[in-house]
């Protein structure tokens, strides 16, 4: 097999072989397909084997692989230059369109991947409070910056603990945890820490801890408390950004937060994320204000093209959201009618989980190589979602469906 010989040779080149942990399968118990193609839903290896990927790069791939129309937009603007480290009219129409379709982005900048997004946010959040300490939740994933690797602490109104080595506990400390949809922990933390907290940074669904869904009220409870305490909500809509509905998240569920940060489909499939909210907060950023904030490659014209060439198509469809969602829906009720009490199978949207009941690790391993052997690519983890996109099909959906009743 091609894919075993190059991560044999990736091994000893790369950390672990690969350029990002969670491709390393070890999770699993397997080791990676390096992949040679995509197109729609489905996904080649180096091995010329086709999976339906259900990991869509982790949620860009919204539109399916390769989409004529982005990867058009992507070779036209190739043809100018790949970057010019100056502003280009297309990052003028991107804020536009960021505004029209998510109306608290009052104004926004772009950078290179969620995590500096999220990272920007909060720096700019703690510019504009002139408060140091920030509040998030044990099962949020926010990028790999010092201050979102943290673990909750020893006790619940104490900073958190670092969650990776590198990073200094005196960063860590001004972190504080909450579990998630737990809104007294947050009163809480709030009546030791009130006047100290910038913000509250949240992922309106919890997509990278399985897929936990905010409970009833519990989005609504952290815009109150965030405002009677004069500190700002952020949400990381780096997933359910463009993906629940065209306003993200904030639309869905309908409230809305001070800053938020898209990543993953903002960009398309090339390296693009977003950071904004309100002109008042973002008024903090240099060049107009203290909060420094930079970047080579941010607003590239490639990754703008692709970014704008997909926004544009999913505005241009208005039945698109709907249509994704049935296929969420499919796909979760199939499931839960094979696996009854076996598992529970979370869903919003296009973004749903499988979680076993029993022995969740080693069952969800073998659920996944399962998988694999029946042309099935899914996130070679329990704590990722399942991404669906606008390529795929019914059988497609029932394929999983039917390996779920071969699934002992
Ligand atoms: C993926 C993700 C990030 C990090 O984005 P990168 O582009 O991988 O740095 C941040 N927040 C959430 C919610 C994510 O899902």
């Amino acid at each position: 097999m091609k894919s075993d010989e190059l991560f044999e040779t990736a091994c000893g080149l790369m950390p672990g072989g690969v350029n990002s942990p969670v491709r390393a399968c070890r999770r699993v118990g397997a080791t990676p397909r390096f992949i040679a193609s995509a197109r729609g839903s489905h996904i080649t290896d180096v091995d010329g084997i086709e999976y339906v990927d259900y990991v869509c790069s982790w949620g860009p791939a919204i539109l399916g692989h390769a989409h004529p129309a982005v990867v058009e937009a992507v070779r036209e603007a190739a043809r100018d230059g790949l970057t010019f480290g100056a502003p280009t009219p297309r990052e003028v129409e991107m804020a536009a369109l960021l505004r029209e379709l998510v109306p608290s982005l009052e104004t926004s900048r772009m950078v290179c991947s969620g995590t500096e997004a999220v990272m920007s946010a909060v720096r700019a959040a703690r510019g504009f409070t002139g408060r140091d300490d920030i509040v998030k939740f044990a099962d949020c994933y926010h990028g790999h910056s010092d201050g979102m690797l943290v673990k909750a602490g020893s006790g619940a109104l104490t900073g958190a603990e670092p969650d990776s080595a590198g990073v200094p506990a005196d960063y860590a400390r001004h972190t504080l945890v909450a579990p998630y949809n737990d809104i007294e922990a947050v009163e809480r933390i709030f009546a030791a820490h009130g006047s100290d907290i910038a913000a509250v940074v949240v992922e309106p669904v919890a997509a990278n801890a399985g897929v936990i869904l905010p409970k009833p009220g519990f989005l609504e409870a952290l815009r109150e408390i965030t405002s009677r305490h004069g500190a700002l909500l952020i949400f990381d809509e780096v997933i359910t950004g463009f993906r629940l509905a065209l306003g993200g998240a904030q639309e869905y569920y309908g409230v809305t937060p001070d800053l938020s940060t898209f990543g993953k489909i903002v960009g398309g499939g090339m390296p693009a994320a977003v950071y904004g909210g309100r002109a008042d907060v973002m008024r903090t950023v240099a060049p107009e204000g203290p909060v420094y904030q930079a970047g080579t490659l941010a607003g590239n014209p490639l990754a703008t093209a692709a970014g704008l060439a997909t926004l544009r198509l999913l505005k241009a469809d208005p039945d698109i959201y709907a249509r994704l969602a049935a296929k969420g829906e499919r796909l979760a009720r199939g499931l839960r009618e094979v696996f009854g009490a076996r598992a529970e199978v979370p869903q919003v949207g296009s973004l749903l989980s499988v979680s076993f009941r029993d022995d969740p690790d080693v069952t969800f391993a073998r659920w996944w190589r399962l998988l694999l052997s029946r042309g099935i690519y899914a996130a070679p983890s329990r704590f990722e979602a399942m991404f669906i996109s606008d390529a795929h099909t019914d059988d497609d959906i029932d394929l999983v469906i039917e390996a779920a009743k071969e699934f002992r």
